[in-house]
């Protein structure tokens, strides 16, 4: 009989380090635990928290009052060039997997940390690609009418860094993802994620704990109407001039400026909190460098987006979720 452990500490789990208890935890190991742990959750009355792998999350000192559910799906399964594969599946194990048999499709997702779940959920992307590219269909489990429901990448609604499943805000579990991927060349698909690693490895503040960019980049439509004069010279010149200061617009995977550019340009690259810092390296990374508590992210996190708001007029919008 599966059962839930008790007051287990929840920074251990997260990639930031930070982060209090959660009153009840449990790791399910197949679509039947799923059920089984969300069910007990309602018979006791308890709040359900997703977690995956905890690279996106900013979890309170106080933890969770409730039940921190962990779909811990394993399975990988290879049919030609489809593959299907368990939310709890980290991308970096699945990029393996893939390459090893000359799977093209996933490569901009080399470096990316995290779950298969986590990634369907906030349609990742990076380098131009996203989740959503080659995603065939994702079985979830629906928390209110407990069934489980396969849906086609369209009906998954992704948008970016946005799904359906991220809209239901955890009324819905994402369990397993096919993936219809191509076939390739390996030696050149192993390439192109060695790229993007070692480019991760060059630009981002990986040396401390972190959940990567807090904020999303900023869509060029929200700077300048789409289709106005100065929009239309900012995509020809992949520059804009804001009060002075000169945003490279860059593709992501519509024109964006960088919000770690702005957060910069707002003076506040290396201004710390407690123990939290936003990195000189990477400003739109707010790194833990000394035991920083969510008290004092959270701070750098108002911090930044009311100076930009003051500089620039611009709204910042968090990228992380918070718990
Ligand atoms: C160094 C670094 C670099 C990063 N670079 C990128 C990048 O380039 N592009 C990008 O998009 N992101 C990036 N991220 C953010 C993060 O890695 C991704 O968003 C990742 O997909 C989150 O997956 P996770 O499993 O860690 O989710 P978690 O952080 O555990 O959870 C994030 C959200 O997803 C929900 N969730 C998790 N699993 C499921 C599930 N099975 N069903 C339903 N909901 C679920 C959680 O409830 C939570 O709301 C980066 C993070 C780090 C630390």
């Amino acid at each position: 009989m599966p059962k839930f452990k008790e007051d287990i500490s929840l920074s251990k789990f997260s990639h930031y380090k930070i982060g209090g208890p959660a009153r009840f935890f449990f790791e399910a190991k197949s679509e039947k635990d799923v059920q089984w742990a969300v069910k007990e959750a309602k018979k006791r009355r308890l709040p359900v928290f997703i977690l995956g792998g905890g690279t996106n999350l900013l979890i309170g000192d106080n933890g969770f009052d409730g039940l921190v559910l962990r779909p811990a799906i394993q399975d990988i399964t290879v049919k030609g060039s489809t593959v299907m594969v368990g939310a709890g599946v980290l991308m970096a194990d699945l990029l393996k997997r893939t390459a090893a048999r000359s799977l093209a499709g996933l490569e901009w997702a080399g470096g990316l940390p995290g779950t298969v779940g986590g990634a369907i959920r906030g349609n990742a992307g990076c380098f131009g690609g996203e989740v959503k590219d080659t995603v065939a269909s994702v079985r979830s489990f629906d928390v209110k009418k407990m069934k489980v429901v396969t849906r086609t990448a369209k009906q998954c609604a992704f948008a970016y860094r946005h799904s359906i499943f991220k809209k239901k805000n955890g009324a819905e579990i994402v369990l397993s993802v096919t993936f219809a991927l191509a076939k390739g060349n390996k030696k050149e698909i192993t390439k192109v994620i060695q790229e993007r690693i070692r480019y991760r490895k060059a630009h981002h503040p990986l040396e401390h704990p972190n959940i990567g960019s807090i904020f999303k980049n900023v869509p060029l439509h929200a700077v300048c109407r789409k289709g106005s004069v100065r929009y239309e010279k900012a995509l020809r010149d992949l520059g804009l001039a804001l009060k002075g200061s000169q945003f490279s617009v860059k593709t992501d995977p519509f024109p964006v400026i960088s919000a770690g550019k702005l957060i910069s340009e707002s003076g506040l690259r290396g201004v710390s909190a407690g123990g939290a810092m936003i990195s000189p390296k990477h400003p739109n990374f707010i790194v833990n460098v000394l035991d920083a508590g969510s008290v004092d992210v959270a701070r750098l996190i108002t911090l930044a987006k009311s100076e930009v708001r003051r500089k620039f007029r611009i709204p910042l919008e968090e990228e992380v979720q918070l718990l």
